[in-house]
């Protein structure tokens, strides 16, 4: 006897957890509903930039930040806010979006919050120096630099040299991951808090500290195929403080 009342007794335990489960899954679904219809068609938008278009010049000139913000960063949030069957939690910040995409994830949304969320931080990760002064890291990260390339020179040249070979469309980072430095790439709108580990050969979700679009798109009106020029102008403009500030962060 014991064994089919044992049976009902822990399926109705079970059942009654799965409702609970349930209504907690459905709160919380109503809840990101909410969110999202107060903010409408704009649940992405565009983030402010710091500096205009032309004040990354001689560095990055003033035509290809334009097209590159406004119709390429616009064009993922576009796609992004087009897609109304996504799973990702809205309720989150972009950055743990991020890092709730696997594999599985549908491809428009790991494309194009990819491409969202990298932008914004490419974005912010630059600034003007139109005197071209000398550009280099500050304080800690300068100490963590150090520690784990050597040299500040000896970072940039494996930095550049990563970025330089990637293959076709991508990102270059510069990542914190269990504690050490690193420098790792991934393919087109990827990015290091991904769970793509496959495809990535990363061991953990790595935290970006700087990041490097080396799409065509982002040097080829200024720079056409020589993507090392592009590479080299870019250190120009790096904004160090807010690498520092994301380093310190972590
Ligand atoms: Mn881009």
């Amino acid at each position: 006897m014991s064994d089919r009342r044992d049976f009902l007794k822990k399926s109705g335990l079970l059942g009654l957890a799965s409702i609970a489960t349930n209504l907690i899954g459905q709160e919380k679904i109503e809840k990101a509903e909410q969110a999202l219809s107060a903010l409408g068609e704009n649940a992405f938008t565009l983030p402010k930039l710091n500096y205009r278009f032309d004040e990354l010049e001689p560095h990055i000139d003033a035509k290809t930040m334009e097209i590159h913000y406004t119709k390429h960063h616009q064009g993922y949030i576009d796609k992004l806010n087009a897609i109304k069957s996504t799973n990702i939690d809205y309720l989150s910040s972009d950055e743990v979006k991020c890092t709730h995409i696997d594999r599985f994830t549908q491809a428009a949304i790991r494309n194009n919050l990819g491409g969202h969320y990298n932008h914004t931080l490419f974005w912010s990760l630059l600034k003007p120096n139109p005197k071209s002064e000398i550009n280099i890291p500050k304080a800690k990260l300068t100490e963590a630099i150090i520690k784990e390339f050597k040299s500040v020179d000896e970072f940039k040249n494996q930095f550049s040299e990563t970025a330089l070979k990637i293959f076709g469309s991508g990102w270059c980072w510069l990542v914190l991951q269990n504690s050490k430095l690193k420098i790792v790439t991934t393919a087109n709108q990827d990015n290091p808090l991904m769970k793509i580990d496959e495809a990535t050969q990363f061991e953990a979700v790595a935290k970006p500290i700087l990041a490097l679009d080396v799409w065509e798109h982002a040097y080829y009106l200024k720079h056409q195929n020589k993507r090392k020029d592009y590479i080299n102008a870019w250190w120009n403009v790096v904004n160090w403080d807010e690498a520092e500030k994301r380093f310190n962060g972590y």
